[in-house]
């Protein structure tokens, strides 16, 4: 197939890489020069405007910071000008709204359009082991399983369009609370005298188990490696975890819900970022719940 990709960043990079590895003709665009040469090195054609990147494609995936560029670039850049019928795709991470939005002036400029938000950091981007959680008709979803699957281990059809965003959006919510509360139980084991490894043991054979536990462990040494055997460096930034807090409190908000946990969890991770730690993964929070 030819596809054209937008947004070639920490995760659309590795992305592009793996349409490539995976037989498709990739023309790449990004507002960097340096994003464009590095996929120009992983076997894309790197190309100077969108216009030249929708050119003749057959399907069209971005993977771009927020939903005002996504809204932009779609409205401005895409619409239009790919081939009339291109599958589009936008795989970054959005407000409902203007997934639905996208999708609707997709469709009324002869367009099929899927929200198809990402589970999984930028080792899953570069390892083609991403989870797509997708929004859209079932005829778009067929179309784009497999142009996914060439970049993820698991693709799900979430539901209509929106349901892709609203899907990650829920599932960051839990993530974020769930992290503050297993860094909590830790951090009370262990002023309880609990060795952190014993607490580990029982804990993540348990009812408290859970993947920020298990997958992902605030603790250094305990559980398999993560960020916080490397200085809570890499893995997935405070605000990144906060842009999802903050979209799926917006969420909620639309939904007529009061999350009480998930507008703590966003105050807790507000302050943490406030203090200098924007940049550090998400799990270093447990360093202040003491
Ligand atoms: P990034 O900042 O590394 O990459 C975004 C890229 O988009 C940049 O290279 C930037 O130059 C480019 N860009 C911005 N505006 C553009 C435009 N108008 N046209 C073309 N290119 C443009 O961000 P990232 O970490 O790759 O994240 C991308 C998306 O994936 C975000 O929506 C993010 O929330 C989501 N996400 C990230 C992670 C993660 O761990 N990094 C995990 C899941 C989802």
């Amino acid at each position: 197939m030819k596809i054209a990709f937008i947004g070639l960043g920490n995760m659309g990079g590795g992305m592009a890489a793996n349409l490539v590895k995976a037989g498709h003709e990739v023309r790449a665009y990004d507002l960097s020069a340096e994003a464009r040469a590095r996929a120009q090195q992983s076997g894309c054609s790197a190309v100077a405007t969108v216009a030249e990147a929708v050119e003749g494609a057959d399907a069209v995936v971005s993977m771009l910071p927020s939903g005002k560029i996504v809204d932009e670039v779609y409205g401005v850049e895409v619409f239009g000008k790919a081939p009339a019928g291109a599958l589009l795709l936008d795989c970054s991470t959005i407000d409902v709204a203007t997934a639905r939005n996208a999708a609707e002036a997709a469709e009324a400029a002869g367009y099929a359009m899927v929200d198809a938000p990402v589970s999984g950091g930028i080792a899953a981007a570069a390892a083609g082991t991403l989870t797509f959680m997708v929004g859209g008709s079932d005829d778009a979803f067929a179309r784009a399983q497999p142009v996914l699957a060439a970049m993820g281990k698991t693709v799900i059809h979430a539901g209509a369009s929106g349901a892709g965003q609203a899907a990650k959006l829920c599932n960051n919510m839990l993530l974020a609370i769930h992290m503050i509360g297993t860094c909590e139980a830790f951090t009370m084991a262990q002023k309880l005298g609990l060795d952190p490894q014993t607490f580990y043991d029982i804990s993540s054979v348990s009812s408290g188990q859970n993947w920020s536990m298990t997958s992902y462990c605030p603790v250094s040494g305990v559980g398999p490696v993560s960020p916080a055997d490397n200085n809570y460096e890499g893995g997935f930034a405070t605000t990144l975890m906060l842009k999802d807090l903050t979209l799926a409190l917006a969420a909620a908000d639309e939904a007529g819900v009061e999350p009480e946990m998930g507008k703590r969890a966003r105050e807790l991770y507000e302050s943490f970022a406030a203090a200098g730690n924007g940049g550090r993964d998400f799990s270093a929070i447990i360093e202040t719940l003491d």
